[in-house]
């Protein structure tokens, strides 16, 4: 194989996602957890380091955003930004009727039809895929993380220009990717920094769709069964890892009449027909299938709002009803999530467990990649981890978070390098209170 075939991306180093993008914001109330941020109206400086204590206040008006600090209004401009004057901020987001939320990097805000606001987060890459693999899947193992870290990664440069014609890069939503928060947690942004660089790509190079799902039920499923495309890399493979978690089962009663009528009804199935009624009452699947009686499951999935396709009928002639047993959570296709928290558990690599979801594929590493802030931490984080691990439950204050933590590690290291003996006595002006 050659590495010289593999598509080169464009790297991204630090990427726009609007927040809040499904909530109608009209006034948000900032507050600064860590560091201090600039004030900027359009390009023109309102007011420097902001930080703890303050609260910007904006608010959609007409003309643009309006803009006050504590008790003290700035006025009206088109577009506001927060820029960070650090790696170490942390903003606190807190809209009048959507919990609060806090990120990391700038803010920029301007106004839809001057009655709601438009917040987006300019972020550093890797802070801002932290924060989707902290929505997306759950867990304690680094390695989970870092499954779900490449495969958000290769979605997201697949789809740099999603938002183009909006003028960000991703929404915060399930149409991109969700990003809830901030990555809070520092195994998360281990996981994710590890695989910085890698991507999944096909046989020739490319960086493949990466769909992923909550639990596969033991099969997953092809991508042609559940949309239009067939790839190659989105086939059924068996998939025992996903049994015995959250979501590997399901139960759902339906009234026998409103289940039958709706194949009738809906879709003309004849059931005079005695063997298409009991095919209705006595459907299985020991392996996943694609129809009953000719209507796609994925239609049935959905207007019944059934956690999976992959269920079994029975009717239960005493209530009237029928009993789906649904095993799995969510369409099928590609990576199971559950499925790759068992493999992890029993010792599988992050490598061998998206091989085992996306067939053929491979994870592909750039080194040549721009690296985040993050990258020269990697230690500091281990260091972070394993002191929380010691002292698990420890109450922390926000300072306490771990970018706080790091950033201190960070400042002390960078007072150690300066540090110059024959400065001694100046630095030894201290106020002993014995
Ligand atoms: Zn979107």
């Amino acid at each position: 194989m050659s590495f010289l075939t593999v598509a080169l991306t464009a790297p991204a180093e630090r990427v726009k996602v609007r927040i809040f993008s499904t909530n109608r914001i009209e006034s948000v109330n900032v507050s600064f957890d860590l560091g201090t941020y600039d004030l900027y109206a359009g390009d023109s400086l309102l007011e420097p380091a902001l930080g703890e204590g303050l609260s910007v206040i904006l608010h959609a008006a007409a003309g643009g955003v309006h803009v006050a600090v504590n008790d003290y209004e700035y006025g009206t401009f088109k577009e506001v930004s927060l820029r960070a004057t650090d790696t170490a901020c942390i903003l606190c987001l807190n809209p009048r009727n959507v919990k609060q939320r806090t990120y990391e990097g700038n803010l920029v805000v301007n106004t839809i039809n001057s009655t709601a606001l438009k917040l987006v987060n300019d972020v550093d890459f890797e802070t801002y895929l932290a924060g989707v693999v902290q929505s997306e899947i759950y867990g304690k193992e680094p390695e989970i993380f870092r499954v779900q870290a490449v495969i958000s990664r290769t979605w997201a440069l697949r789809n740099m220009d999603k938002h183009r014609n909006d003028g960000y890069n991703f929404c915060d939503h399930v149409h991109c990717q969700a990003y809830l928060n901030r990555c809070v947690r520092p195994d998360i942004m281990l996981g994710t920094i590890q695989s910085m660089g890698e991507t999944i790509v096909d046989a020739d190079g490319h960086l493949i769709e990466t769909p992923f799902h909550s639990n596969s039920g033991g099969q997953t499923a092809n991508s042609e069964d559940v949309w239009r495309t067939a790839l190659p890399y989105l086939r059924s493979v068996a998939d025992t890892f996903s049994y015995g978690m959250k979501q590997s089962t399901w139960t759902k009663v339906v009234n026998r009449d409103k289940w039958l009528s709706y194949f009738a009804k809906n879709h003309k199935v004849d059931l005079g027909v005695d063997s298409l009624r009991d095919t209705l009452l006595h459907f299985s699947q020991p392996q996943r299938r694609t129809k009953l009686c000719g209507v796609p499951l994925t239609r049935i999935r959905n207007d019944f709002q059934l956690k999976s396709t992959f269920f079994s009928v029975e009717p239960d002639s005493v209530g009237n009803t029928v009993v789906l047993h649904g095993r799995g959570y969510g369409h099928g296709v590609g990576l199971s999530q559950e499925g790759t928290i068992r493999m992890v558990a029993l010792g599988y690599g992050y490598d061998d467990i998206i091989r085992h979801y996306y067939t053929g594929a491979s994870v592909h590493r750039d080194n040549a990649t721009p690296k985040g802030y993050v990258a020269n931490y990697v230690e500091e984080i281990k260091q972070i981890i394993e002191t929380d691990r010691q002292q698990p439950g420890k109450v922390k204050s926000k300072k306490d978070d771990w970018l706080g933590q790091l950033f201190r590690l960070r400042d002390r290291q960078e007072r150690e390098e300066v540090y110059d003996p024959a400065k001694q006595e100046v630095e030894g002006e201290w106020d002993y209170q014995w």
